[in-house]
């Protein structure tokens, strides 16, 4: 499985720098991000380190088509019954700041009508 001794997630993966996790898989760890937007707001990290959406290939629609059945449980078990809201930044421009692909789960407060 592909890794980065050097990125941030990678280390979180590997129990090299602490984080407070929910959930965790053969294919994904789920922690609380540390800057929350939300009362709720976890990110769903791939084991394997992937830089972004656009490096994904053929090989990752296991993994994905994992990922995206998941957020809804993950959802539920966090209690947001009103609904929530998924968001995956995709380079520079589209905001990323951690080069590990990462989907955002947030929730918990009224969303209508906030962007992030
Ligand atoms: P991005 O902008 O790349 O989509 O989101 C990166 C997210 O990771 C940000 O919301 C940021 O607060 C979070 N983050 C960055 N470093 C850490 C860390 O060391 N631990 C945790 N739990 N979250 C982090
Ligand atoms: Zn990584």
């Amino acid at each position: 499985m592909n890794t980065d001794p050097n990125c941030i997630f990678c280390k979180i993966v590997a129990g090299q720098i602490p984080s407070k996790q929910v959930y965790a898989d053969d294919y994904v760890i789920v922690f609380e991000d540390i800057n929350p937007k939300a009362a709720v707001h976890l990110l769903v990290v791939p084991r394997e380190h992937v830089v972004s959406l656009a490096d994904l290939t053929p090989e990752h629609d296991v993994l994905i088509a994992h990922i995206m059945r998941l957020l809804p449980k993950l959802a539920q078990e966090q209690g947001l019954t009103t609904g929530f809201r998924t968001m995956i930044n995709t380079g520079k421009g589209g905001g990323q700041e951690v080069f590990h692909l990462h989907v955002h789960l947030l929730g918990g407060d009224d969303l209508r009508g906030i962007g992030f």
